[in-house]
């Protein structure tokens, strides 16, 4: 067969810019923020645009057409792929894990996350964690809107990987893209936005409360170091491996014989160009590009001077 190729969904963001026109899409106006690779998220699902199941949204292909996954137990496809223009900071933010989602968010699932620099201006920080090592400080901070003293920076460039899982605080700065793979949720807790404005001059909503209730304090950086895992003259790199994703990552010269690992495997090309070839089927590909390998594809080789993220459950 072919892979399930998509069309991205874009989101205008308060923070967002015009960066992701560098990723070969034509964007609509306004600051667009947020490029929904493969979602399957009732808030922005991705249309699938070749082979039998085009013009379906992914949500329904995962519902109507489980074999093609493998018949996975999950009732709601598990993952999100979005790339992120920071043309300004991110809110400071934290996210429930699943047994909190799903109490408090009707159901949602948590939202463990993680981040792959795809590029960076130079200086370029985020925050990452917090220093407080107790509930008590936490509360005693956030009500002193003493921030110095609550959050974490951490200088990134290009190449860097972290690890975000639920609890942790976080917050991507200014001039920073990331290709960012998460579990499929939409829920945020605002903890800081830095008193902005919108355009009609209204403060987006905070989740002090929520907020206390799901950091994790006292924690050691939850980062992990990267593993190479080369494989057929290809340089392959294992960014994380944990109970809601793994994700890798390789840079392809010349032909890369894939074996998935699993029945279906997410792919993203953010670098460079060339085609996949499935069961002899040819489909180019270049950097921006997002689809899925299916149960359906047997026999896949990538092809060309590409670097692609792949992630799986
Ligand atoms: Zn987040």
């Amino acid at each position: 067969m072919s892979p399930l190729l998509l069309k991205p969904v874009f989101k205008e963001r308060i923070w967002g810019g015009r960066q992701l026109e560098q990723m070969g899409y034509h964007l609509p106006d306004g600051n667009i923020g947020e490029c929904w690779g493969i979602s399957a998220h009732v808030n922005g699902p991705s249309e699938i645009i070749n082979g039998p199941y085009k013009g379906q949204t992914l949500d329904q292909v995962w519902s109507l057409h489980p074999e093609i996954f493998g018949n996975p137990s999950e009732k709601k496809f598990p993952l999100l792929t979005k790339i992120l223009d920071a043309n300004d900071k991110l809110s400071v933010q934290v996210h429930p894990n699943d047994a909190y989602a799903y109490e408090v968010e009707n159901g949602e699932y948590g939202k463990t996350e993680c981040w792959y620099v795809i590029d960076a201006i130079e200086d370029a920080e985020i925050i990452y964690g917090t220093y407080a090592n107790t509930k008590e400080q936490l509360k005693s901070y956030i009500e002193n809107e003493d921030w110095n003293h609550l959050f974490k920076s951490v200088k990134v460039e290009k190449g860097d990987f972290f690890y975000v899982p639920a609890g942790t605080v976080h917050a991507i700065g200014k001039g920073i893209m990331i290709l960012e793979t998460q579990q499929n949720s939409d829920t945020t807790y605002r903890i800081y936005d830095y008193d902005r404005t919108d355009k009609d001059g209204n403060k987006r909503e905070l989740h002090i409360d929520k907020s206390i209730d799901v950091i994790t304090v006292g924690a050691q950086s939850p980062n992990v170091p990267s593993k190479r895992i080369d494989n057929d003259e290809q340089k392959g790199l294992l960014l994380i491996e944990s109970e809601y994703f793994t994700v890798t990552k390789w840079q392809i010269e010349g032909t890369f014989n894939f074996r998935k690992p699993r029945d279906y495997c997410l792919v993203s090309v953010i670098d460079g160009s060339g085609e996949i070839i499935t069961d002899g089927n040819i489909n180019q590909v270049s950097k921006g590009d997002h689809l899925i390998l299916t149960s359906d594809d047997l026999d896949n080789h990538i092809n060309g001077q590409l670097e692609v993220i792949i992630s799986y459950v």
